[in-house]
């Protein structure tokens, strides 16, 4: 049975990194004998301009994706949509009704920096010589962006806003079921990140995490608050493996990964689904950051965040591990040759610089 994925390429620079990305989709499949299905459809700004505005997330995207083992996505959004209205601009309009949609519920951000990268990073070079490979595993789709009560009520002329910071026991037993799963896939050290010396909701996810880690003997759990986990990030961060915290606390926690691995355009991103019978979850891949605008149409984009997100497909959606692996050996291959794509190039050690093409085309040769 081939796998079935849907390919949203999106605006500005996700067709010219999504291409990229496919030529070596294609190159791993032959190599490694599996078939893909695979068709294209229109999302966010791209979506808009062939719907007069309608909706940046037609209908057919939807129902072709329901159909599909994996969503692998570009980027949406830029300039020439930013003044249409909030419900319909691409990112609100499109990426997080998909989110919604689709249930997912878990995001993996991986966070790393290559050996031959790390002065690209802001923390010393000294204490990060191999540089590092963290993960982060958010849970998405709960916490205090979506806890009701929030509002805002006038007491006595004294405006008062309020959110609520919710958790069912369920979901954080299945965030911790991914990032468990993702950690026996690594170096099998999970670190869980809370603040149950003030919250209950982090009570609750302590307790839950310390019966889960008894389903996984081999992975070695500890804990740690969030304000000390965002200070042993930038000191220690090659000292992590996988780590696993709710909403709020992820989404800032894995924004200074992503700016302590020194690159953006070098970063994928995965959104899961609950995992299926076969253990694998349905899954929207796409790289962290956005469409770039600045860049796009020049054909200098850094294709390895999306490259990256292929694989991290192939891993988590497709069961596909071998060329998963391979994948990620080829781009540090490339890496280490000392090719560069602009975001990266800094003109020492012998780098030459390359544009989109010429990053996928020394992919492709390794694979
Ligand atoms: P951005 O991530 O698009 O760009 C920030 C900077 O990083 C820019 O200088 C850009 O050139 C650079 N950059 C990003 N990816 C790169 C790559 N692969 N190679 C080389 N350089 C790269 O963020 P922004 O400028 O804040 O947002 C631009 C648009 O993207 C906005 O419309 C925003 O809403 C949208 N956006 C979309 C997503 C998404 O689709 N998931 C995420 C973030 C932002």
């Amino acid at each position: 049975m081939p796998h079935t994925i849907t390919v949203l390429p999106g605006d500005g620079i996700g067709p010219e990194v999504m291409d990229v990305a496919l030529e070596v989709l294609d190159a791993a499949s032959a190599k490694f004998n599996f078939e893909i299905s695979r068709s294209t459809h229109l999302v966010g700004g791209a979506a808009l301009d062939a719907t007069n505005n309608e909706t940046p997330l037609p209908k057919q995207t939807i129902e072709a994706s329901e159909k599909a083992d994996a969503i692998l996505f570009g980027s949406v959004g830029g300039p020439k949509w930013e003044n249409l209205p909030p419900d319909i601009q691409p990112e609100r309009g499109a990426l997080l009704p998909l989110r919604k949609h689709f249930g997912l519920f878990a995001n993996l951000r991986p966070g790393s920096c290559l050996p031959a990268l790390t002065h690209a990073s802001p923390v010393k070079n000294e204490l990060i010589p191999n540089g590092f490979d963290v993960l982060c595993v958010r849970e998405l789709t709960g916490g205090i962006y979506f806890g009701e009560p929030k509002g805002r009520e006038d007491h006595n002329g004294d405006p008062v806003a309020f959110d609520t910071m919710v958790y069912k026991k369920s979901e954080i037993e299945n965030i911790l079921h991914v990032a468990f799963k993702a950690a026996m896939g690594r170096d099998k050290k999970l670190t869980s990140v809370d603040k149950a010396n003030v919250l209950a909701t982090s009570v609750l996810w302590r307790e839950t995490a310390n019966e889960i880690a008894a389903h996984y003997p081999e992975v070695t759990m500890d804990h740690l608050y969030v304000d000390n986990a965002a200070m042993q990030m930038v000191k220690r961060p090659d000292s992590f493996d996988v780590l696993v915290t709710e909403n709020l606390f992820g989404d800032i926690l894995s924004d200074e990964m992503a700016m302590i691995s020194g690159s953006l355009g070098m970063l994928p991103s995965a959104s899961l689904g609950e995992a299926k019978d076969n253990g694998l979850n349905f899954g929207m891949y796409e790289p962290s950051g956005g469409s770039a605008p600045d860049i796009a149409g020049q054909g200098i984009a850094n294709p390895i965040a999306q490259i990256l997100s292929v694989s991290m497909m192939l891993r988590y959606s497709l069961g596909e591990t071998t060329a998963a692996d391979a994948i990620d050996a080829a781009v540090q291959s490339a890496i280490d040759s000392g090719l560069r794509t602009g975001d990266l190039f800094t003109g020492i050690n012998g780098e030459k610089k390359v544009n989109t093409t010429e990053m996928g085309n020394a992919i492709l040769e390794t694979l």
